[in-house]
């Protein structure tokens, strides 16, 4: 009997089943006016919207990030409802799909869970004034349900744990759900997050390109990070055109994939 064997009697685990909607970096891929080979590619792989994952879990629908791209992603993933958001940080690339949630309330007829930092918060606060003001005007407007992160929250029935990281001089949160954590738009993890990060079965993680960049991990770096906390398996997510998608595939240790729009795999929670 192996160590990881458990008790006859116990319940198997519960799977969490994870879409990525986008995995490029904010001016996405294509990139507009870009004639290189990626953006040019004809691989499917290589067509790159800006970043995001949805997350399905007992009838709930959960997604990391309204990335300016959420309409289409929610069409192609066949989104029929949506519960939650958890927002990693407040870039463009990362919250400008927020007004895209209305049929969903209209629907559901109800708020929409929002989980943010503080800082987060602020930034919606500003840049969607209309949906925090009273209602001024005939016009439907998103119906959001405020919670301030603070520590690990139950959510569902899952367990969400926050796992702060610096993205540049930005603090941002990724986030473990069971075997699953998301962590997207870090340039540096401090040693208390590491912690947070070991034992998992899958790892999605920023590597936006080779080139070193102030506010991002790079290939290289995410790989170090992979060989630090050993994940069974690590996917790179917010890809710039730097990165084919063959032959970047071709390069990395057997583990580690790039993540690609509607890559689907599941997770025990
Ligand atoms: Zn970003
Ligand atoms: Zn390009
Ligand atoms: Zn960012």
């Amino acid at each position: 009997m192996s160590a990881e064997s458990r008790p006859s009697d116990s319940k198997p685990p519960q799977q969490l089943r994870v879409t990525v909607l986008g995995s490029g970096t904010s001016m996405g891929v294509p990139t507009l006016a870009c004639r290189c080979a990626v953006c040019c590619s004809n691989d499917p792989h290589d067509k790159r919207t800006r970043p995001s994952i949805l997350l399905m879990y007992s009838g709930r629908a959960i997604v990391i990030d309204t990335s300016p791209d959420v309409r289409q992603q929610a069409l192609h993933a066949h989104l029929e409802r949506l519960d939650a958001i958890l927002y990693t940080h407040a870039h463009a690339d990362h919250i400008l799909g927020l007004d895209d949630i209305r049929p969903f309330n209209a629907k559901q007829r109800s708020p929409i869970a929002v989980y943010a930092s503080q800082q987060t918060l602020a930034v919606l606060r500003r840049a969607f004034a209309y949906i925090f003001e009273p209602q001024t005007t005939e016009s439907s407007i998103p119906q959001i349900e405020i919670h301030t992160l603070d520590g690990a929250f139950d959510l569902f029935g899952l367990r969400v744990i926050p796992i702060p990281a610096q993205h540049g001089p930005l603090t941002v949160h990724g986030f473990r759900i069971g075997s699953l954590a998301y962590l997207t738009d870090f340039s540096s993890v401090p040693p208390a997050s590491l912690e947070l990060l070991r034992g998992l079965d899958h790892l999605i993680l920023d590597a936006l390109r080779y080139t070193p960049h102030p506010m991002h991990s790079t290939v290289d770096q995410s790989l170090a990070l992979v060989r630090e906390l050993k994940p069974r398996h690590a996917w790179f997510t917010h890809i710039c055109h730097d990165l084919g998608h063959e032959e970047t595939n071709a390069k990395l240790p057997a583990n580690v994939r790039l993540a690609y729009d509607a890559l689907q795999f599941e997770a025990a929670v």
